[in-house]
């Protein structure tokens, strides 16, 4: 894995030095469409199709960060499904789950009520300074005008997909997953990160452990990450001892009077080391630290200051190739 996108990073920019995206029926009608390797800004979204008889319009959960990978992603809905998308599931507000919104024409754009604000707030691109160059594309934002605040039921035929809000700010202040409770597949949106960093700048560290709870609750089988390979209930595990670990961090360095920056640099990796992105971990302290020092889970912290100490760790713009 480590190899795989080490390689990648001296190759070029873009989809093809990282291989296809991969669309693999998880269950029954049940879709888990996979962007390797998963790093800023290459997410995974899912489809659920029906059938003819018990109807077969299509249900999609999340879209992509440019146009040319949700065009990519339409297609690969196309191939398995000639009915149209008329529900597309937003699991946050994040632009890599959020950009290619306006490209579902058809559908209506579900999410929780703060995930609504998130991509009314959002301006797509305009972040070269972070993320180098990329091609967005021409996209608009298109916030979900259909918000849950707990729980929508969302029917595909006889077959219900069940969206949750995870109940507490956790990798934003409005995470929804999608359960499939006859298939006990779960997309976990970004929840769950399978290879790479959790990040929860924009939410809480001790709400995302909470979440993660919430997430095992489901007794999912097959659970479908925000970004890598599709996994099993065993990942929570890893994602959650990460953020055990930050937490564990952020403590220390909060008795000790140091800034997240010079605790995220006297800091030994150790097993996370290997998951891209690792730069992340300062800006999972920002998080952690505002909340020893009384933050609400979720309030607004300085996410600018948070991002500037990312590219300071990694010595320039972060690595995306989106
Ligand atoms: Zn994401």
């Amino acid at each position: 894995m480590v190899d795989g996108w080490q390689a990648a990073s001296v190759t070029a920019h873009g989809a093809e030095a990282l291989g296809p995206a991969t669309t693999t029926e998880v269950a029954d009608g049940v879709f888990a469409y996979v962007q390797p390797d998963g790093s800023w800004w290459i997410n995974n979204t899912g489809f659920v199709v029906g059938d003819s008889v018990s109807g077969g319009e299509v249900v999609a959960i999340d879209a992509t960060s440019t146009e040319r990978r949700t065009r990519a992603l339409l297609e690969a809905i196309g191939e398995v499904s000639d009915r149209p998308v008329r529900t597309l599931v937003n699991t946050h507000h994040h632009g890599d789950h959020t950009n290619g919104n306006c490209l579902f024409t058809d559908a209506v754009v579900v999410g929780h009520r703060n995930c609504r604000d998130g991509v009314r707030a959002q301006v797509i691109g305009g972040l070269d300074a972070v993320f180098g160059a990329v091609e967005w594309g021409d996209l608009q934002v298109r916030p979900p005008t259909l918000v849950l605040d707990e729980r929508l039921d969302v029917y595909v035929g006889d077959r219900p997909v069940e969206l949750h809000y995870i109940g507490t700010p956790a990798h934003t202040t409005g995470d929804v997953v999608a359960w499939l409770p006859a298939e006990r597949v779960l997309f976990a949106g970004d929840l769950v990160f399978n290879g790479g960093t959790p990040f929860v700048l924009m939410g809480s560290v001790l709400g995302a452990l909470d979440a993660l709870e919430r997430v095992r609750a489901f007794g999912a089988t097959t659970i479908v990450p925000g970004h890598g390979p599709v996994c099993g209930p065993e990942v929570v595990d890893a994602v959650a001892g990460y953020l055990a670990f930050v937490r564990d961090i952020a403590v220390d360095a909060h008795a000790a009077g140091v800034t997240p920056l010079e605790a995220a640099r006297t800091t030994d990796l150790g097993e996370y080391a290997q998951w891209h992105d690792s730069e992340r971990l300062v800006g999972n302290l920002h998080r952690a630290m505002a909340e020893l020092a009384g933050t609400p889970r979720g309030a607004t912290i300085d996410i600018f200051a948070a991002f500037a100490d990312m590219l300071t760790v990694n010595g320039g713009p972060l690595r995306c190739l989106a």
